[in-house]
């Protein structure tokens, strides 16, 4: 059965020491069967994650929506900032976990909802985020000039 698409920030917490995994998703279901079968196969790019669900086990990981929202991007950084899931006392989601927390591409353009496009690098494995601006001077310098 084929659930509808739920948009929105979620969690990924490990029931023992409480650590946290925070991502958005325009899909938060696919995202969980993703996360699920990359921990499964010992193939997730979150090396913290993966550690601690080896040792440890599915049991003691639970995943959850937080909340359900279109503005997941925003709403997914003042999740990460308020439980301080970027430090590794408290979570996961230390570099260079994706769901990046990259805020600016590397020429200083800001990953907007607008300007972010989303891309599965299947090479290494990563969901990374495409900085439009970025990605249509690269269209423009490919154009010949006439
Ligand atoms: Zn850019």
């Amino acid at each position: 059965m084929k659930r509808k698409p739920i948009a929105g920030v979620y969690q990924i917490r490990q029931i023992s020491t409480g650590r946290l995994y925070i991502g958005g998703s325009a899909n938060i279901y696919k995202r969980f069967g993703y996360h699920k079968s990359r921990l499964r196969t010992n193939k997730h790019w979150c090396k913290p994650l993966q550690d601690a669900w080896n040792t440890k086990g599915y049991n003691d990981f639970t995943f959850m929506i937080i909340e359900e929202t279109t503005e997941y991007l925003t709403r997914e950084k003042a999740y990460i900032a308020s439980s301080k899931s970027n430090n590794p006392e408290y979570g996961f989601n230390t570099h260079p976990c994706a769901d990046s927390i990259k805020t600016h591409c590397r020429h200083g353009h800001e990953y907007t909802p607008e300007n972010t496009r989303y891309y599965y690098n299947n090479s290494n494995d990563r969901i990374q985020r495409i900085c439009r601006m970025c990605n249509n001077h690269r269209y423009k310098r490919k154009t010949p000039k006439i």
